[in-house]
């Protein structure tokens, strides 16, 4: 039986709707990028962790009240065991069209593996981070990848048809140097490069004072270079675009920090635990997970109920980016 038979949209005090669910299936990771993780991380015990029934229902139940753009998310959405499983699931929304997009972000290690099948489960386009070209630096960023892994999953989404867009975190020194060979790369590939400021998100063991670098700084560098054109293009989230005259390129602009974005906001995330967090820059969240376990309605009241307590922005603030606004990680919730 329906849950109810019109399902009203989630709509939160300041009149936003939310259409967009971004999904943490694991706090797990492969990689330890600096911006991201402290070298040693404690994860999760798995049975806190959300099984693929919960997740696949706790989708059904925001896509039935209104959420048209699920992202997959984590830590690494790809190091869960069998994830596919759970994309094969998930893909019936695309198919009946309820769900406009089931996408995910990806650090692109294991992408080669599964491209295709991403690509057969209705999957369109994928968001793969990749801050640099050069493997040492790669390797330093991400404190253990191999390049290689990611060039051969980007070039894997591309052969099965996947729109691949790179996103970056902007940050000071040889990525400034980089970033126009990020660009070239990107766009001579017919991807889109999204460029994103570091937000002080958990004590990674590094000086975000140091390394984070404001993109009005870099695009008015860019600029410089680059014959940069206001772009229309909106792809659904926070990012700003800007059309490279010479490639023809796009270049998205995901600022924070230096320039709110929240009066748009659509979204909501839930973490890999079933907690609900209504903002990604507020410290709230709700444990959707025990309401969910008595019931769907009971779940649903407690949607309701947070997004009326929904902030109407993020407190971020760029003359405090050396200290962590909030304890937990990027990779606790998800990008
Ligand atoms: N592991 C996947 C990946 O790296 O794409 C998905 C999760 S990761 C947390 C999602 C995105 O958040 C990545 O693009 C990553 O670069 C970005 N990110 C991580 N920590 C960040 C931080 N402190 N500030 C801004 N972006 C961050
Ligand atoms: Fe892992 Fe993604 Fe965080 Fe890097 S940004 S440590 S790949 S979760």
């Amino acid at each position: 039986m329906p849950l109810d038979a019109n399902p009203a949209p989630l709509v939160d005090a300041f009149g936003r709707t939310v259409t967009y669910l971004r999904l943490s299936i694991t706090d797990r990771c492969d990689l330890r990028c600096t911006y991201c993780m402290a070298e040693k991380m404690t994860f999760l015990p798995r049975k806190d962790v959300l099984d693929f029934e919960e997740l696949a229902r706790l989708s059904a139940l925001f896509i039935r009240h209104g959420v048209r753009k699920l992202r997959l998310t984590g830590g690494e959405p790809l190091v869960r065991r069998d994830v596919m499983d759970l994309f094969r699931d998930l893909s019936r929304h695309v198919q009946s069209g309820d769900l406009d997009e089931l996408t995910l972000t990806t650090n692109g290690t294991l992408l080669a593996r599964h491209a295709e099948t991403l690509a057969a489960c209705g999957v369109r386009r994928v968001n793969v981070s990749l801050d640099t070209l050069d493997p040492e630096r790669y390797r330093a960023v991400t404190r253990m990848g191999d390049i290689r892994m990611v060039l051969a999953g980007i070039e894997a989404a591309q052969a099965a048809g996947l729109h691949v867009k790179l996103n970056a975190v902007a940050s000071r020194g040889a990525f400034e140097a980089e970033v126009d060979d990020l660009i070239d790369f990107a766009h001579t590939r017919g991807m889109d490069l999204t460029l994103i400021e570091e937000m002080p998100l958990g004590d990674t063991g590094t000086d975000r004072a140091e390394t984070a670098l404001s993109l009005r700084d870099l695009t008015g560098d860019l600029s410089r270079r680059w014959t940069l054109i206001p772009d229309r293009h909106r792809s659904g989230g926070p990012a700003r675009y800007m059309r490279v005259a010479e490639t023809g390129g796009r270049i998205g602009l995901i600022s924070p920090m230096s320039c709110n974005f929240c009066a748009l906001c659509n979204r909501v995330r839930v973490s890999c635990t079933g907690r609900l967090y209504t903002c990604m820059g507020a410290e709230g969240s709700v444990d959707l997970r025990a309401a969910f376990r008595q019931s769907d309605h009971a779940a649903l009241s407690c949607i309701r109920a947070a997004l009326a307590a929904k902030p109407e922005s993020h407190r971020f603030d760029a003359d405090r980016i050396g200290t962590p606004a909030l304890r937990r990680h990027m990779s606790a919730l998800g990008g």
